[in-house]
């Protein structure tokens, strides 16, 4: 039932999203498809057209698939994890590009217990999509603070600050509608999807910001549960 319930959330959410989905879709289709009828009629490829059809295929490909992560119905396992092991795959994933852009990332703890309950690939993706903001908040490098921390018994917080351009008062309310961006390659379906996973753990997520001073997100996750029947994680 719970399940049933769940999965029904997860389809009006779609429903909704699907008329601004197809909206950003048909921008760049209406591109490729002058592009293509421009090389018809010219009968020859222009490496440059090719270069703009590209990009316009990858704008479609990030949108889909950032989309697709709401929509999948595939497993959902909820397991109690170690949030400081998903955070250092996910900043081993993101080091190079990091270190590209001349940013450090440190991470400390206040709590020696940092174990949620959570589906390890959502958060994965949380952890993502949210430190990739804070890095393209930084075009002049800078250092990505993570912190963890227990704001009370039941929960795990985890604050990630960053020393970036921030974000206006004026914009507060519009960051994290869907296809809200400032960027020029943005989706604007980053902190969308991160709400909804993090709304799907139980949890929640904050934003604070100050223009040209940086921008601090927390969040608050459930601790781990006692684990008991099916639900058992064996290592
Ligand atoms: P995208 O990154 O594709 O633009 P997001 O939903 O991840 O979409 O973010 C929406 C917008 O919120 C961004 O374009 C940016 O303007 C603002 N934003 C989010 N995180 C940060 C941050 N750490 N620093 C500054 N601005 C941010
Ligand atoms: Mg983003």
């Amino acid at each position: 039932m719970d399940e049933l319930l769940r999965r029904s959330e997860k389809l009006t959410t779609v429903g909704q999203l699907a008329a601004g989905v197809a909206h950003e879709i048909r921008n760049p289709l209406t591109t490729l498809r002058g592009f293509l009828q421009l090389q018809e009629y010219n009968n020859r490829v222009d490496p440059k057209h090719n270069q703009i059809m590209l990009s316009e295929l990858e704008r479609i490909n990030l949108i889909v698939s950032e989309f697709l992560i709401l929509a999948k119905p595939q497993a959902v396992h909820f397991r109690n994890k170690n949030v400081r092991d998903i955070l250092e795959d996910v900043l081993s994933l993101l080091s190079s590009q990091a270190n590209l852009h001349g940013i450090e990332f440190v991470m400390s703890s206040q709590t020696a217990e940092t174990d949620v309950h959570c589906e390890e690939n959502q958060l994965k993706q949380v952890f993502i999509n949210l430190l990739k903001n804070a890095m393209e908040a930084m075009p002049e490098g800078g250092v990505i603070h993570i912190e963890l921390f227990r704001p009370d018994p039941d929960h795990l917080g985890i604050t990630i600050t960053d020393e970036g351009v921030g974000i206006p008062e004026h914009q507060m309310e519009k960051v994290g509608e869907p296809f809200f961006t400032n960027k020029e390659n943005g989706t604007g379906l980053g902190l969308m999807v991160s709400q909804r996973i993090v709304e799907g753990h139980k949890g929640s997520l904050q934003i604070e910001s100050a223009v040209n001073k940086g921008t601090q997100v927390t969040l608050t996750l459930p601790a781990a549960q006692p684990e008991h029947g099916e639900g058992r994680e064996r290592d």
